[in-house]
């Protein structure tokens, strides 16, 4: 079933440009800035980056944007080296835009030499008023006209660290009265005391995104840069000066960048989230970052599937999560390992069955796995049922469990229920139930016609457990666009916690990079809060999208 997927509007250029032999293979770059854990957008930018290299003759390098050095941190680094490897992505090289300071410094001389840029002692602010707007011409700079060698010297100053934060920057000398603002004289450089997480204190001028970024790509020789939509008016002046420095011509595409609904995704807002404690880190199970993900029981196959199903667009839009969690049930029922929790116990006594009697019952790991394998399951007198699978008045069609109902446990006997028993307040507090001899599985009884099937585990083999069930972070679609702060409309009720939920012993043996189904409660994958103290589990997503029913409703 090879369906030939058509090409996105990148892998048309790229093909064209092979084709035409304008290159022989392609180089491309993951380009994140330090700063914070990479989510979901990042997610796309690396599928598409790598799955470029993978699909056409060439590599990928991922390169780090450092060139902010009040924002970045090793942490960050070491988080996103991760994060790219286990998307299942291998680099090319590992490089960083701070190991090209000197060289982005000698570009600057050149610019600098050929008359190209100055320095300008103006104020942020006296730059911004000299700005002008879309409709009106900028004002040129009063040292916009100093000689090469004044320049030359007060730029060699500036990196000396001759001034104060602040009190000059460089400029391009381009055109005051262009119709892109960006090329209304730029800053290239600026001034900035401040340690660098890789070059320490050794400079104290940093250059600014559009003097580093391209430069970057040419150095390393890449052919096509893909960064999102708002760089388009960037291009210019990445083609500008890529011209005038006379090296190699790499070229910028853009791509529009994806949002998530129910979620947001920016550093600089997830990094709200972390610092003012809304979740408990960047790896909180709930955030859409990579390492939320990951830990929440998200498989690298699963974000790659949903990255690759959104595509490449030219136009901004919101994808539906409900994408992302088709994506990871498809994955996860192929490989999850099947097993038996309770989460709210009812206790249930087969009256009928020796005290004291344990029998092992077997019971099938996936049936949708290839090879069938199965595992023995405690049966014995006790047990528990969910509370919610009885009722004492059942309405018509409720197909489990009821006075005078029979059910079928999973993978063991057809039971019914004989008598309802209740304390002095009338809470119920057991069932007595009584089984069909033979009725298990290939045994004479097994046909008996019964509707409900429920899941249930042995009392004395139960293993307590605890359950995190998780929602949306936020209540609204898109809650950077509501008014007020994003993060007033923070889901309350994001994080359920089931303190004591009774596991089937199997789950005693739990693995980390295992994926296990709870029948009929969802995916689930083990916590890294999991300690002696006792086994913690996370639902990765429920079985069915019960969130497009709910909101069908109205
Ligand atoms: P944020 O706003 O979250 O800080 P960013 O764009 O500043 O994002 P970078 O570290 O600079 O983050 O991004 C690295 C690469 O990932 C860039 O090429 C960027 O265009 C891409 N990228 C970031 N966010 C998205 C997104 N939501 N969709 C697609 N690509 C993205
Ligand atoms: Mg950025």
């Amino acid at each position: 079933m090879s369906e030939e997927k058509s090409l996105n509007f990148i892998e048309e250029i790229i093909e064209e440009d092979l084709k035409n032999g304008k290159y022989k293979s392609i180089v491309t770059r993951f380009p994140p800035e330090p700063n914070g854990y990479l989510h979901l957008g990042h997610a796309s930018s690396i599928c598409l980056n790598f799955g470029l290299t993978k699909k056409f003759a060439g590599y990928t390098n991922l390169r780090f944007d450092d060139t902010n050095p009040v924002t970045e941190e090793t942490e960050y680094v070491e988080s996103i080296k991760e994060d790219v490897k286990w998307l299942g992505f291998e680099w090319k090289h590992e490089l960083y835009a701070s190991d090209y300071f000197d060289t982005l410094y000698e570009y600057a001389l050149k610019l600098i030499g050929k008359g190209l840029a100055y320095v300008d002692d103006s104020t942020s602010e006296e730059i911004a008023a000299m700005k002008g707007t879309p409709v009106e011409a900028g004002k040129e700079s009063p040292y916009r006209n100093r000689s090469i060698e004044e320049n030359l010297e007060l730029f060699k100053q500036m990196k000396a660290g001759a001034f104060a934060d602040g009190t000059r920057t460089l400029r391009a000398r381009i055109d005051m009265a262009s119709t892109n603002m960006l090329m209304r004289d730029p800053v290239l450089y600026r001034i900035k005391h401040a340690h660098h997480h890789r070059t320490g204190d050794k400079w104290c001028i940093y250059p600014m995104y559009d003097m580093a970024h391209g430069q970057s790509d040419s150095i390393e020789h890449v052919t096509h840069s893909i960064c999102t939509l708002e760089f388009v008016p960037h291009r210019e002046l990445y083609d500008w000066l890529i011209e005038h420095l006379e090296i190699y011509p790499s070229h910028q595409y853009e791509f529009a960048r994806r949002n998530i609904n129910y979620t947001v995704t920016s550093k600089r807002k997830l990094l709200q989230l972390v610092n003012e404690k809304h979740v408990t880190g960047w790896d909180d199970p709930r955030m859409p970052t990579i390492s939320g993900l990951r830990r929440r029981g998200y498989t690298p196959g699963s974000i790659r599937d949903f990255c690759d199903r959104i595509g490449v667009a030219k136009r901004e839009n919101m994808v539906d999560v409900g994408l992302l969690e088709f994506c990871v049930r498809e994955d996860l029922n192929k490989i999850a390992q099947r097993r038996m929790v309770v989460f709210e116990p009812l206790k249930i006594i087969i009256t009928d069955y020796p005290e004291g009697k344990t029998e092992l019952v077997q019971s099938e790991d996936n049936p949708e796995a290839g090879e069938k394998t199965y595992r023995d399951v405690p049966f014995s007198r006790e047990l528990y049922i969910e509370q919610e699978d009885f009722m004492e008045n059942p309405p018509k069609k409720f197909f489990r469990l009821a006075p005078g109902q029979m059910v079928r446990l999973k993978s063991a006997y057809i039971i019914k229920c004989d008598e309802v028993v209740k304390d002095e307040a009338g809470t119920i507090t057991a069932l007595k139930c009584s089984h069909v001899a033979n009725s298990k599985t290939g045994e004479e009884n097994a046909g008996m016609k019964v509707k409900g099937t429920l899941h249930w585990v042995s009392v004395q083999h139960a293993v307590p457990v605890e359950i995190r069930l998780y929602d949306r972070l936020f209540k609204v679609e898109d809650p950077s666009s509501e008014e007020g702060d994003f993060k007033d409309y923070i889901n309350p009720g994001s994080l359920q916690v089931i303190k004591s939920a009774f596991a089937e012993p199997a789950l005693k043996n739990a693995k980390f990079d295992e994926h296990y189904q709870f029948l009929r409660k969802g995916y689930f994958n083990l916590d890294k809060d999991t300690s002696e103290e006792g086994l913690v589990f996370n639902r990765t997503v429920t079985l069915k999208d019960t969130w497009a029913k709910e909101t069908r409703k109205d």
